[in-house]
């Protein structure tokens, strides 16, 4: 089963993607596919488009098309929910201590890592940054 995961702009601008990446490697994730994008407006929206509505939509699309970000397609038995419990809750302050956010985010908006929600998501998210794995 695949999930995806993008290592945020702040992380990367940070220096902490290398790090980021054994941690999932360390909790049993393969990388089957990476790519380093720098979104666009219209990509970022494209994404987050579930948030449209929210009052942080605009600084979310502006964040993730701020710098590069590391799209990553991961491997393992129960990927969506176990990539979810190794990242942590999406603000650091509430996030569980040895998650990625808590050791890596800076704050709500700026907290180092996406991951998908749901299998539909993942399956979605997949096909978004990686079309050649479809099946
Ligand atoms: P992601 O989708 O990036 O993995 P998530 O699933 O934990 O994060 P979502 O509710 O999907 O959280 O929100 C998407 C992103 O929007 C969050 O990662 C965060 O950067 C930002 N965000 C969410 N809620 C807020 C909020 N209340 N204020 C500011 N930014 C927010
Ligand atoms: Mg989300």
């Amino acid at each position: 089963m695949l999930t995806l995961a993008i290592i945020k702009p702040d992380a990367i601008e940070a220096g902490n993607a290398g790090k980021i990446l054994a941690h999932l490697e360390g909790q049993g994730f393969k990388i089957r596919a990476a790519r380093l994008v720098r979104l666009t407006k219209a990509q970022a929206e494209e994404f987050y488009a579930v948030h449209r509505e929210r009052p942080f939509f605009r600084p979310l699309v502006t964040f993730m098309g701020s710098g590069p970000a590391l799209a990553l397609a991961l491997a393992r038995e129960d990927a969506v929910a176990h990539l979810r419990q190794v990242i942590g809750a999406t603000d650091p302050a509430e996030a569980k201590a040895g998650t990625v956010r808590k050791l890596y985010a800076q704050s709500r908006e700026r907290n180092a890592i996406h991951a998908s929600d749901s299998a539909e998501t993942a399956a979605r998210e997949v096909a978004f940054f990686f079309p050649e794995l479809a099946p």
